[in-house]
């Protein structure tokens, strides 16, 4: 039997066995998993390398087959925000070195995911004479622009960004937005830079009868359901869901509002978010009308999709966005901000609707003129479910990244042999 082709996912902050929905567990820990689950299934042997952030997590786990979770020591182990991660990235590097002395553990090619992982794969190529390949699921100077002073990244983020796309072998975009952005605000070589589209769990998310889902989740039957998924930040703006609610009762258009994600870790971001909503919905008059559901796990959310006449996601800039194409995969119509990914996802007036962000009037104008016409939201629904077979499944996803790697590594055919001494060097 060929020796299988061996892969490091480098992920420093988002693990596949996180929970998801809370602060910092998001999208990019939806991707990483799926991303390795199914690259394993093609073949290749995937180690995801991951701060360990807990005391009780052993140092691999074998998380699906063919896939395992390495936990690297980098600091304490417990949760530590994101943002305060970088500090710790040489000692990650250090640990990714000496994990591969001690075990013998070697790779073929590394996969960086997000601007500090890039970092350490960037410095890896290096030392190990492989390729790189670099992901970033959000960037630094999006981040910035919409954020200003509110952005915690720290002042180096969008330096090393820069570097770290002209480093790699190749840099993924998930959409025609970030393939712009990479080109014009970081001034990448368009011939490295590929775009794959993220995708769906269409095994996880299917549609389910809404009598079934709403009972399910202790909703009745009767009366329009809105529902947002997602973590609780305030570039996700479910305050302009609030707003539009309000503006819906204003006109005799009373609608529920489902909203799904959280933290009760208190003190967290996304408790003071969630705090926020609340006085907020207070304040509009619509707290009656408003759900919190808290964070969820995956395998019930099609639940709540599903419970939902429409799902809305209204973010102030959105990289690529997983909660648009779950929706979409439960059939549901989904009316979103028109930024960035889901300019891409949500086909405008076919499997949803795009409004501009930061505007409570167009959203609930777009949710009055959707929960008037069941039948449009039906055929919508069946639109984007067909949609998300069609061009969005983890298995679409996983052959054209397993396509790249195969593109890199052939070119590396008869390159030097690897530098293998280096990894005994730093490991001592
Ligand atoms: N999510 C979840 N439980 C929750 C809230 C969110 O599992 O309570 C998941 C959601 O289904 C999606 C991911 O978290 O897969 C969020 O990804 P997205 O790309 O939409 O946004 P990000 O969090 O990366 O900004």
């Amino acid at each position: 039997m060929p020796k299988r082709t061996r892969i490091a996912l480098v992920s420093e902050h988002a693990s596949p066995l996180a929970l998801l929905g809370g602060e910092d567990a998001g999208g990019q820990n939806v991707y990483v998993d799926e991303l390795g689950r199914h690259l394993a299934a093609l073949g290749y042997a995937v180690d995801v390398f991951t701060r360990r952030d807990r005391e009780d997590r052993p140092e691999v786990v074998e998380w699906a087959p063919g896939a395992r979770v390495v936990h690297l020591a980098a600091g304490r182990a417990a949760f530590l925000p994101k943002d305060r991660l970088w500090a710790l990235m040489p000692a990650f590097q250090r640990s990714f070195l000496r994990f591969m002395l001690r075990t013998g553990a070697r790779y073929d090619l590394l996969h960086g995911h997000f601007w500090m992982s890039g970092w350490v794969v960037a410095r890896l190529r290096c030392r190990l004479g492989i390729p790189a390949v670099q992901l970033f699921h959000a960037t630094g100077m999006t981040k910035r622009r919409h954020q200003g002073e509110a952005d915690t990244s720290p002042d180096e983020r969008v330096a090393v960004e820069r570097e770290v796309v002209h480093a790699v072998d190749r840099v993924i975009a998930q959409c025609p937005a970030e393939y712009n952005e990479l080109i014009e605000e970081y001034g990448a070589d368009p011939a490295r830079l590929s775009i794959i589209p993220a995708a769906v769990n269409t095994g996880r998310f299917f549609p389910v009868p809404q009598a079934e889902a709403r009972q399910a989740v202790g909703l009745p039957a009767d009366g329009p359901v809105v529902v947002y998924v997602g973590r609780m930040l305030p570039r996700k703006d479910v305050g302009n869901l609030l707003r539009a609610a309000a503006l819906l009762r204003e006109r005799d258009l009373p609608v529920r509002v489902l909203l799904v994600g959280g933290d009760d870790t208190p003190g967290s971001l996304a408790a003071c978010e969630v705090a926020h909503l609340r006085e907020l919905a207070r304040d509009l008059g619509v707290a009656d009308r408003v759900i919190f559901a808290g964070q969820q796990q995956p395998d019930r959310l099609r639940l709540y999709y599903a419970a939902g006449d429409v799902a809305v996601t209204t973010p102030w800039y959105e990289p690529f966005g997983l909660t648009p194409l779950e929706a979409m995969a439960c059939g549901r119509p989904v009316v979103g901000s028109a930024v960035g990914g889901l300019t891409f996802t949500i086909q405008d007036g076919v499997t949803g609707v795009l409004v501009p962000p930061r505007d409570p009037a167009a959203l609930a104008a777009a949710l009055a003129h959707l929960l008037g016409r069941p039948a449009l939201r039906a055929a919508m629904g069946e639109a984007a479910r067909a949609r998300v077979e069609r061009e969005f499944t983890w298995t679409t996803t996983a052959r054209r990244t397993a396509l790249l790697y195969e593109a890199l590594l052939a070119e590396r055919h008869g390159a030097p042999p690897l530098r293998e001494r280096a990894v005994g060097a730093e490991g001592e």
